[in-house]
């Protein structure tokens, strides 16, 4: 924890909540855009400061990890809400089972075998999961994701899975030209939207990150995901 400041993250929260709500103003998004602390190799005392700042949503990246730390996060109420974890990162089809109690979200759905292994367990055990489908936007070989061509076929073979609910689209776009990207992101996630699929609500576009998220906001942005910028560098042990 040596190289945290609780100091620190609350100034860097407290300026990146002004920057959004300056988006927000700007852009006519009418404050709509939550921000996520992104928590990846942030230890779990760190990332419980958070709360005492008012951010209530975490973003896990990593199944190994989350599993280490979820038992050190103050997850209760705190003034009356109650914190929700969503999973934003890579996810293998073998480690569902490891999640899918306690994420209130798997934001990077992005195949249809990893989304019938969540209908399936959801279903085993009773629960519907809220899911977005991963959005590669950009087209890049690196990174995971839907070709945003396939979105609206891919969404509409998930609509009917009875443990899986559909609420919108992420995406993690290249480190340019944010404007066209995120541009395409809010036409197709409108897209979609306007075509009414039953089981399908169109609620959250989760996109924006520390270099972009402003950008992000400008397009419609519901849940900007924020690492670097509330905690600093990341440090991989
Ligand atoms: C790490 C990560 C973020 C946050 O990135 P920063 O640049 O640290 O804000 C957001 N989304 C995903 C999927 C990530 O893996």
């Amino acid at each position: 924890m040596d190289n945290y400041s609780p100091e620190i993250v609350r100034e860097n929260i407290r300026v990146i909540r002004e920057n959004i709500a300056e988006a927000c103003e700007k852009y006519g998004n009418a404050g709509k855009t939550e921000l996520m602390a992104v928590t990846k190799t942030v230890p779990p005392e760190v990332v419980n400061w958070v709360f005492g700042e008012g951010i209530y949503l975490l973003g896990e990246n990593r199944v190994q990890e989350y599993l280490g730390k979820r038992e050190s996060y103050d997850l209760k109420e705190h003034s009356g809400i109650l914190p929700q974890v969503h999973f934003i990162g890579g996810l293998q089809t073998n480690k569902v089972k490891y999640i899918i109690d306690d994420i209130d979200m798997i934001q990077s759905v992005d195949s249809l075998k990893l989304a019938q292994e969540i209908n399936r367990l959801a279903n085993a055990h009773n629960k519907v999961m809220d899911v977005l489908c991963e959005v590669n936007i950009g087209g890049e070989d690196s990174k995971g994701g839907i070709p945003p061509a396939d979105a609206v076929s891919f969404i509409e073979q998930l609509a009917p899975m009875e443990g899986i609910r559909v609420k919108g689209l992420m995406t993690i776009p290249p480190p340019v030209d944010s404007d066209v990207y995120f541009g395409r992101m809010s036409e197709l996630f409108n897209k979609i939207k306007d075509r009414n699929i039953e089981g399908v609500s169109m609620e959250t576009l989760s996109m924006g990150m520390t270099h972009d998220y402003v950008t992000a906001v400008k397009y419609g942005s519901t849940i900007v995901r924020v690492g670097t910028g509330i905690f600093g560098s990341r440090v991989y042990r």
